[in-house]
């Protein structure tokens, strides 16, 4: 396994698999890596001759009253991991090579896609995920990028950015890993304290009651929502942000579900922001 700082290396061994003939799988990830991780890892493994992982704390990412300095990391665990997936290259690039002093242009999707959800609270957060991504598939090149659907939103801006700006790269995205309890898993789950957890796996569990209610026949995109809300009511440590029903390919709210829709979610256990969504269909 091969670990690599700079992006002129990353780009030059990723070169160097690819006129071997191997086709590159690639996982980007911001580290502390867990089961939902190497689930994609494990996918891009079996598509792909070769396997690159990144393991990058954007900054860009991060507002300026979020949790940038106290993200989790575990550079030594995950280069364990990694080796023990099989990965041939990891890419871990310091915030300095990945915007050196001068660097001024950003990919910006507009306020659509980008503002809804998560994006009303956290502004300038997918204008950060799209112009990093767009950079690791520069320096990576890969023919497939695997993503999570934990973070649905991420992923309708990165297929977007990807089709728009004609990047050669398949978008795969593969459902969420949960703990046993139901939780998403997440590298923020470290933050939660011991009730916070217990009461965290509410989350799910509304969903849960949600698309029940939408398989009963509900099709007003209040009355899903709705029950996702009373239902978290029951649990006074979980607050929630948003509950919104969904277009799933623009994220523009919908009020009666005809085809498909997601219910994606955001709720705080105390200082913790959980996301989460179901697909109803
Ligand atoms: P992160 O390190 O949180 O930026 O996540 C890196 C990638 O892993 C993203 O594509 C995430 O959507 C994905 N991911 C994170 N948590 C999970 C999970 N529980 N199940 C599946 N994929 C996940």
């Amino acid at each position: 396994m091969e670990i690599i700082e700079k992006p002129g290396d990353m780009h030059a061994a990723s070169a160097k698999l690819r006129a071997g003939g191997k086709a590159l799988g690639f996982v980007p990830t911001m580290g502390c890596l867990h089961e939902g991780h190497l689930s994609l890892v494990r996918a891009a493994r079996e598509d792909n001759g070769a396997v690159a992982v990144s393991i990058f704390v954007n900054p860009t990412q991060f507002g300026p009253n979020e949790d940038l300095g106290r993200y989790p990391r575990d550079m030594e665990g995950d280069l364990a991991k990694c080796r023990a997936e099989g990965v041939d290259l990891v890419f871990v690039p310091s915030a300095k090579n990945m915007y050196p002093a001068g660097a001024v242009s950003f990919v910006d999707l507009g306020g659509g896609i980008t503002g809804r959800l998560c994006g009303a609270s956290r502004p300038g957060h997918f204008r950060g995920v799209a112009t990093v991504v767009a950079k690791l598939f520069n320096i990576v090149s890969p023919e497939r990028a695997y993503f999570g659907a934990k973070d649905y939103q991420q992923t309708v801006v990165i297929r977007r950015m990807a089709h728009d700006l004609d990047f050669p790269v398949e978008v795969v995205v593969l459902p969420t890993v949960r703990e046993p309890d139901g939780l998403a898993m997440s590298s923020r789950n470290s933050y939660l304290g011991p009730a916070e957890r217990k009461a965290a796996a509410m989350v799910y569990a509304a969903l849960g009651e949600a698309a029940a209610l939408y398989l009963s026949g509900e099709r007003r995109a209040s009355a899903v929502a709705g029950r996702f809300r009373d239902a978290v009511s029951a649990q006074p440590l979980i607050e929630v942000e948003y509950a919104s029903v969904a277009d799933p390919d623009d994220l523009s709210p919908l009020e009666t579900v005809t085809g498909g829709a997601i219910l994606a979610v955001a709720a705080r256990a105390g200082a913790t922001r959980l996301i989460d969504n179901i697909a109803l269909s």
